[in-house]
């Protein structure tokens, strides 16, 4: 197994596409060099992502793994069977990043569970404290806070321009699920 020789933090933010599918563009060339990747997504209950069976080509180097309620969640009625998901994913996110055998671990939209409440962010911070040296985390989604910001390393916000959505063009498969 490779071992990264400086694991750092970075945020994919904003609200343009392609903070996901960047975590996941990354999985695919860490993979390459012989990394192992796990990804967790926080916030998608449904089945309907193309990257669940996508990813099982890269298995067993890259896992994943995804946690979520069913319907949509709206800030400040936060349904007991999200914060139950978000809470679940996130003991996992703990367990995978001190296992010791994982490289690289993406949690697909905590950005987000952080923003609608679901998890608290002083424990996300604390993770990012305490993480081993050598693991590279990723944290996705929209509405990335000042303190998150400021404790990455790296971060880029996707700032959107322009989307097909905006002309009445629906999400497309393969594209954007
Ligand atoms: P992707 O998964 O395509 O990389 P993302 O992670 O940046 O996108 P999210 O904020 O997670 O985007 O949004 C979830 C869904 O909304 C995705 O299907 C995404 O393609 C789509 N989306 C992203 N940006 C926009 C936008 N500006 N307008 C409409 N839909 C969008
Ligand atoms: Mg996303």
């Amino acid at each position: 197994m490779s071992n990264l020789s400086q694991g750092l933090v970075q945020i994919y933010t904003g609200n343009g596409k392609g903070k996901t599918t960047a975590a996941f563009g990354l999985a695919l060339r860490a993979v390459g060099h012989g990394f192992r990747v796990f990804i967790i997504q926080f916030m998608k209950g449904n089945d309907g992502y193309g990257e669940l069976d996508g990813i099982k080509r890269l298995s067993p180097e890259c896992q994943l793994e995804h946690y979520g309620g069913a319907g949509w969640v709206h800030k400040g009625e936060n349904l007991e069977e999200n914060i139950v998901e978000a809470k679940k994913a996130f003991s996992r996110a703990q367990e995978i990043v001190f296992s010791g055998n994982w490289d690289i671990v993406i949690l697909d939209e905590i950005l987000n569970a952080i923003w609608f409440e679901l998890i608290p962010e002083s424990e996300v911070m604390e993770l990012l404290t305490k993480k081993p040296s050598h693991v590279e985390l990723i944290l996705t989604g929209r509405n990335a806070s000042e303190d998150m910001i400021e404790k990455a390393d790296l971060v880029t916000e996707m700032v959107d321009k322009k989307h097909p959505y905006d002309k009445g063009i629906m999400s497309r498969q393969g594209i954007e699920f």
